[in-house]
């Protein structure tokens, strides 16, 4: 089974994410900081892939993104910034540090799994 890292300090993102992900069969594990995520990605793994939100306290997506892909042994989890920084120069500075993709708040199910295809994550 498929299994998801779901990076957001708002449940309910969270459980919207969880919802649409075990819909789908995705088995799906959730964090509510980067620092938590980084702690699943060493621990949890492996995952297929990572859907981080930018804005959390503790550690930012960003950082989360930028120490996970320092490391290779996570060179086969695929990243998925979601956040409603939506600049040109985010999207840019995600890419550059290493995500796949990246969904714009607000998406709904077609747009999540549309990105995951994108970035691919050809288990869907
Ligand atoms: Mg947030």
């Amino acid at each position: 089974m498929m299994r998801a890292l779901v990076v957001d300090d708002s449940r309910f993102i969270r459980h919207y994410l969880h919802s649409l992900l075990v819909d789908h069969g995705v088995d799906c594990v959730e964090a509510a900081d980067g620092r938590q995520g980084l702690d699943c990605l060493q621990r949890s793994g492996p995952f297929a892939v990572a859907l981080v939100d930018w804005n959390m306290p503790v550690m930012s997506g960003f950082d989360l993104l930028r120490a996970a892909r320092s490391d290779h042994a996570f060179d086969g989890t695929k990243f998925v910034m979601v956040t409603a920084e939506a600049e040109n120069d985010h999207i840019e500075a995600a890419l550059l540090a290493g995500a796949d993709e990246y969904l714009v708040k607000p998406f709904d199910e077609a747009g999540l799994f549309d990105k995951l295809r994108m970035a691919g994550v050809d288990e869907l």
